[in-house]
């Protein structure tokens, strides 16, 4: 990717990142891109780590439990990857259920390996919803490929019906694969929302509940290494969202009053950067520029 006008000079990167304790990283276009490495990112995680800067990498793939997103990435990029560090759209769905319906009855639509981050949660089968005389306390919708059927699907709108809490992973309507574009869970998200006439709780991104859930984990990272001590609680203003998406990952992070930094290894070059309505705090070519940026700021990050 090419940097020009849009991207942010050296000086100021460094001075978006002063008081920066920790880090969300988006995975697609910032860690790797059509399933390679980015130059450079591996050597960046790997140097947050060896300054003791916590981060989360967040990520709306929603098809695979944490560690076998963490086992693909680690083989792709050569790098240890741990699942605690991943963050997905189901994990986060997941730990809204446990935190928001704890006990409850769920019905979650989503592909089996994913449906492991429910481990421990009562998970019904739609046959086991539809058997009951009281509706589940929530639906959750997700990538469940062809388990989205009519039958699945319309099980799932009789429980929403019926009261239902309505958790949905994502609202995206299609995505890219090696066959073209393709028809993604979100579309599912839609029509059911336009045959209720409501909302679903979104959990992955662009909500706010994956970067609050995020924020949650690095805090309480922080928080057990320096033994609680208040004073070094973790501000969310301290933290900095990286993501190649102005919108899903930039636009979001600003609403909850993280920092957002986009780099140009993904989705948008600078020309398209520049034309964009959001206003990042920098705009730079990679993660590898930003953790080269905080090594020439020591004593200004990490509480190593
Ligand atoms: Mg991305």
């Amino acid at each position: 990717m090419t940097t020009g006008p849009a991207t942010t000079s050296d000086a100021a990167l460094r001075t978006a990142l002063d008081g920066v304790r920790a880090f969300i990283l988006d995975a697609d276009g910032v860690l790797m891109y059509r399933g390679a490495p980015i130059d450079g990112s591996p050597a960046a995680v790997a140097e947050l780590r060896r300054r003791g800067i916590p981060y989360r990498v967040v990520t709306n793939f929603s098809s695979a439990h944490r560690s076998t997103l963490a086992a693909w990435v680690g083989k792709a990029t050569g790098m240890p990857v741990d699942a605690a560090e991943i963050i997905t759209a189901a994990s986060a769905a997941a730990a809204y259920t446990a935190a928001h319906h704890a006990g409850g009855p769920l019905l979650v639509l989503s592909a089996p390996d994913a449906r492991r981050e429910w481990a421990g949660q009562q998970v019904l089968s739609p046959d086991e919803a539809d058997a009951r005389t009281e509706p589940v306390a929530a639906v959750v919708i997700g990538d469940a490929g062809d388990d989205l059927s009519y039958r699945n699907l319309d099980i799932a709108f009789r429980q929403l019906k019926a009261g239902a809490a309505f958790v949905a992973m994502h609202r995206n309507p299609w995505w890219m694969t090696p066959k073209g574009f393709t028809l993604d869970a979100g579309a599912y998200v839609l029509g059911l929302e336009a045959a209720l006439g409501r909302r679903a709780v979104i959990c992955g991104k662009p909500s706010p509940v994956v970067f609050r859930q995020a924020v949650a984990e690095l805090r309480a990272e922080l928080a057990g290494r320096d033994g609680g001590s208040t004073e070094s609680r973790l501000r969310i203003g301290d933290i900095a969202m990286v993501g190649d998406d102005p919108k899903a990952d930039i636009a979001a992070a600003l609403r909850v009053g993280l920092l957002g930094i986009l780099v140009l290894s993904g989705k948008v070059d600078a020309a398209e950067a520049a034309r964009s309505r959001v206003r990042p705090d920098a705009i730079t070519d990679s993660l590898a520029s930003i953790v080269h940026a905080l090594e020439n700021m020591p004593g200004t990050s990490g509480r190593a």
